[in-house]
């Protein structure tokens, strides 16, 4: 039998920060500070401080597979972190600074964070929760520039990476070694936490970065929106660092005129984020046209469903839309829709409904939908739960014996997601199991409900939640934003939904509110507009409150 003569080769994280160092050099990562002043500093520093911080942890007494907690913006010092201390065998564990304390708490001591990294500026978010963690030591970061209160026993961050001058050694990793965790931030249910391993995340980047997928190289200057805390900001900064992008990090200044002005500072050429921040992109556009020029940006979208109206909006000011689908248990990346060469002459329609699915799956991530009676076809009708597997996909949650249902027993993730996959390949998903409206026996697709409402000018933001009824089960009730001097009135919108879908699909109830309550991660939260309009079937209130 012969035998491959190909190395063994460990795919770990500290091959990109060396290559980093060896290659790009004077590539810039510019950050942008609470002050709205710019840091910038090249790779030639940034290796060095992450390497420094490595060395720091070291002196710290970290052991292998020690956690680190981050609670940060989107800034050059966390990406030290995303490298420094899964350089030196611990993992860094991003907080989600927009969860309420007592989560974060319990987040960091189910995780056992030992050491903790954070900005100066979340300090009284620290104070909040610090009673109920357990860090043994904590790094402030400051960002401000302000001298770091070190009577409550915190330490100045810039002090920690000093001791650690001199001091790296390159220790010894394996593929499979811890580098990263991340809880889903816990849209249905109690937060789950995911270990990324060394391999799984530089698999994941070396596909992120294809061009059917992000399309990412090193000529690109790439800005992540989506939070560093969310998935490992989808796995840019490694993959932006692997390719040695230029990268941009808008840190705690996510409104829209503050993301345009940087794109054209710094000339970005992709960014990512969820489909909160492109409508609200989308709105200043075409509030202040002339103002901003985006004609070539990249925009990588997922986390939520893009409404297909939206990214025509934005495309037709000339950015690029990109949508795909990923969670925190697939690192996050499972597709992405690209349109395949042999679906390129298609009508503009036909080619902007494969835009707005969730795209074929990435190599390596093996997808299905399965349904009580088995495996459903791929006919683009027939919904079921999207299972997943793949190198990048989580086989289990950290320390939560009960949460195996998750799991089939041939080895698939159960991602919750309910979904159609047509004879292209392309996934379109139509709800996470929980929002479904089951209406008589039907499914109602919430997204699809959601998607024609923002399709109409008037609509700044749509979410549709499942109401109790006593007929039918459930029926679908939908709150929408008009955009600011906009106006419609409910016959209008539901005249709309009528035309593009079946009667029974339209709901009764078109309640205007002054907001869709979001999540951490900025999507939609639909449990709370469940709750809220629960009652309203039974009620007296009118269908409509403008
Ligand atoms: P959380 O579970 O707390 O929301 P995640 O960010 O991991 O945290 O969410 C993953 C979920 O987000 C997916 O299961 C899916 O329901 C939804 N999602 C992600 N990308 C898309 C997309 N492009 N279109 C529709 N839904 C998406």
């Amino acid at each position: 039998m012969i035998q491959s003569t190909m190395m063994s080769y460990e795919l770990t994280l500290t091959h990109f920060l060396d290559r980093a160092e060896r290659y790009f050099r004077n590539t810039e990562i510019v950050s942008r500070m609470p002050d709205k002043t710019l840091h910038r500093y090249t790779y030639q520093i940034f290796v060095k401080r992450a390497k420094q911080l490595a060395g720091a942890l070291a002196k710290a007494g970290l052991k292998p597979g020690d956690r680190v907690a981050t609670l940060m913006w989107n800034h050059y010092a966390h990406l030290e972190a995303y490298f420094g201390i899964p350089a030196q065998g611990g993992v860094m564990h991003t907080l989600n600074l927009r969860l309420p304390p007592k989560e974060i708490a319990y987040i960091a001591n189910h995780a056992q964070d030992r050491f903790l990294i954070i900005d100066d500026v979340l300090l009284p978010l620290l104070k909040t929760f610090e009673a109920d963690a357990k860090f043994e030591r904590v790094f402030v970061v400051p960002l401000t520039g302000q001298p770091v209160d070190t009577s409550s026993g915190y330490e100045n961050y810039e002090n920690f990476l000093e001791s650690g001058y001199g001091s790296y050694t390159p220790v010894h990793i394996h593929e499979n070694d811890p580098a990263a965790m991340c809880y889903t931030s816990g849209t249905t249910g109690r937060p789950k936490g995911v270990v990324y391993s060394h391999r799984a995340l530089v698999l994941h980047s070396l596909v992120e970065v294809m061009q059917d997928a992000l399309n990412l190289s090193n000529r690109d200057t790439v800005c992540p929106v989506v939070p560093m805390f969310h998935v490992n900001s989808w796995g840019i900064p490694f993959a932006a660092t692997m390719v040695g992008a230029k990268q941009v990090y808008p840190g705690p200044h996510l409104d829209p005129e503050s993301l345009l002005d940087l794109y054209s500072a710094e000339g970005v050429t992709v960014t990512a984020g969820v489909p909160t921040i492109w409508l609200g992109i989308a709105q200043a556009l075409e509030k202040q046209p002339n103002t901003w020029n985006v004609s070539g940006l990249r925009m990588a979208v997922g986390g939520a469903a893009m409404p297909e109206g939206v990214m025509r909006r934005l495309e037709s000011q000339g950015c690029v839309v990109l949508h795909a689908w990923g969670m925190t248990e697939t690192s996050p990346l499972g597709s992405a829709a690209f349109i395949k060469r042999t679906l390129a002459d298609r009508s503009e329609d036909d080619v902007y409904t494969w835009k707005a699915k969730q795209g074929i799956a990435v190599p390596f991530v093996d997808v299905r939908i399965t349904r009580e009676d088995g495996e459903a076809p791929w006919d683009g009708q027939t919904m079921g739960e999207l299972e997943v597997r793949g190198p990048w996909i989580a086989g289990a949650y950290y320390d939560m014996p009960d949460a195996v249902t998750s799991f089939t027993e041939d080895g698939w993730f159960r991602t919750g997601d309910i979904a159609t996959i047509d004879e292209e390949g392309y996934i379109e998903i139509k709800d996470r199991s929980k929002d479904l409206i089951k209406s008589g026996g039907e499914w109602i697709s919430s997204v699809a409900l959601e998607n024609a409402l923002m399709g109409h000018e008037a609509v700044a933001e749509a979410a549709v939640v499942a109401i109790p009824d006593p007929k039918w089960q459930e029926r679908p009730l939908a709150a929408v934003v008009l955009k600011p001097g906009a106006s419609a009135t409910v016959e209008e919108l539901a005249a709309i939904l009528s035309d593009h879908f079946p009667k029974w699909y339209v709901p009764e109830h078109i309640v205007f509110v002054d907001e869709i309550p979001k999540t951490s991660t900025g999507k939609f939260m639909k449990a709370q507009l469940r709750e809220r309009f629960r009652d309203i079937a039974g009620s007296d209130q009118p269908a409509a409150m403008p």
